[in-house]
């Protein structure tokens, strides 16, 4: 008997929602998502910056998949009316011989990314307010508002047959002769559905679904959980572009940077803080507005610290923990030899959302070709 659907998506962020629209042109699709809303997670906790691809260790697949990505997403954004702005980056440091900058301008041409260094007098001109001794311009990088984007991914999907359940968390995965059957838990209570393949795009919860799939602990590669806090400035913006400190030690994260939002308004962050045990905690303490103060004002000397308020938070799912090198992206797959195929997205943080596009016709690529 042929299975309900051919391929089953557990997770209804941004990547799975990528997926979703990817797969469905020639494929039965199921996606499933616990919560009310597509994207609540991670996917809506982020700075919405379209990433270069500068940052990445040579051949990984942030790498590969951020500059891939940027290009169709952009292109995505013209053909189906998402709003984004290609504003650009400054990437500055406090002396001018810094060898991180040459570092980065060194791979920006190796990679073939559009990137200047600017001179003391054009920094001055494109960004009065900010204070360095040296400053990269990174031109393909932007901001895009990433609720438009899910949803337009998810109506590119149902145009094409998928079948998107929100409020349906899935419990438990048994594999078959030839594919699955998955118990869901819906609204209505609960369900059994039989697949042929399932795609594991749960994020924050990829080892408690795979745990469920059961993928045992001991194959699993350690996740940490690391947050990263936001303040917006409450003052009109003292940027035109978006400005970036050198990234810190091991790729943690990118620094505490400036961002805008398309309507123009300033916030800073994100920071990291590595969090133990795996409970979602989105609180951001009041008392790290002096953290904030001190690392925006050595790009930002006039910054007013009384302006910053304490705005959101977002939970990276990490392969590397504190002090270990940066970890790829990784797309782990068990039951490779029997026809019951699955596919585990792990440590998907950023450049998670600008290579969403390409991850998704990376993950096409490696499933059975549809009939
Ligand atoms: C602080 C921060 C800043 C970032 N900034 C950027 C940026 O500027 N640019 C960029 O490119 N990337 C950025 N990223 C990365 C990007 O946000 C993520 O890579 C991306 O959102 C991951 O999407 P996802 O679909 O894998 O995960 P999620 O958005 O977390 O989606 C997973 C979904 O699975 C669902 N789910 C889990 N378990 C179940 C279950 N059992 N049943 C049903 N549903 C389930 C969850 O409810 C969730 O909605 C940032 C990330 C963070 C944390």
């Amino acid at each position: 008997m042929p299975a309900d659907f051919d391929v089953t998506i557990i997770g209804g962020g941004v990547i799975g929602l990528a997926c979703a629209r990817a797969l469905s042109h020639n494929r039965s699709v199921l996606l499933v998502e616990q919560h009310f809303v597509f994207g609540s997670e991670t996917s809506s906790r982020n700075s919405e910056v379209i990433h270069a691809g500068l940052y990445y260790p040579p051949g990984s697949l942030k790498e590969s998949l951020c500059i891939e990505g940027r290009q169709k997403l952009y292109r995505f954004c013209d053909d189906h009316d998402v709003p984004y702005k290609k504003i650009g980056k400054l990437i500055v440091a406090p002396d001018e011989e810094n060898p991180e900058l040459i570092r980065l301008e060194q791979k920006a041409l190796k990679l073939g990314i559009p990137l200047s260094r600017l001179s003391a007098s054009e920094i001055k001109e494109k960004e009065p307010k900010v204070r360095a001794a040296a400053a990269l311009f990174s031109p393909e990088t932007g901001i895009i508002d990433s609720h438009t984007y899910m949803l337009r991914l998810a109506q590119e999907a149902e145009k094409s047959g998928a079948t998107l359940m929100k409020q349906t968390r899935f419990l438990q995965a048994t594999s078959t002769e030839d594919g699955w059957l998955l118990n869901l838990d819906t609204e209505d209570g609960e369900y059994t559905i039989s697949t042929n393949v399932v795609i594991n795009a749960a994020g924050l919860h990829s080892h408690d679904v795979a745990l469920r799939a059961g993928v045992p602990a001991s194959a699993l590669p350690t996740l940490h959980y690391c947050r990263g806090h936001y303040f917006s400035y409450q003052q009109a913006s003292p940027f035109q572009h978006l400005i970036y400190p050198l990234p810190e030690k091991n790729l943690a994260g990118l620094g505490i940077h400036a961002t805008l939002d398309l309507g123009g308004q300033a916030r800073f962050g994100p920071d990291t803080e590595y969090l133990t045990g795996h409970e979602l905690r989105y609180g951001v303490a009041d008392h790290l507005r002096e953290k904030f103060a001190n690392a925006v004002s050595s790009y930002f000397p006039c910054l007013e610290s009384a302006s910053l308020q304490p705005a959101y938070s977002g939970i990276r799912p990490k392969l590397s923990g504190p002090g270990q090198p940066a970890e790829d992206f990784l797309i782990f797959e068990t039951n490779s030899e029997k026809k019951s195929k699955i596919l585990h997205l792990f440590g998907i943080e950023s450049p998670g959302l600008t290579s969403s596009l390409a991850l998704a016709d990376k993950i096409t690529a490696r499933l059975p070709t549809a009939t």
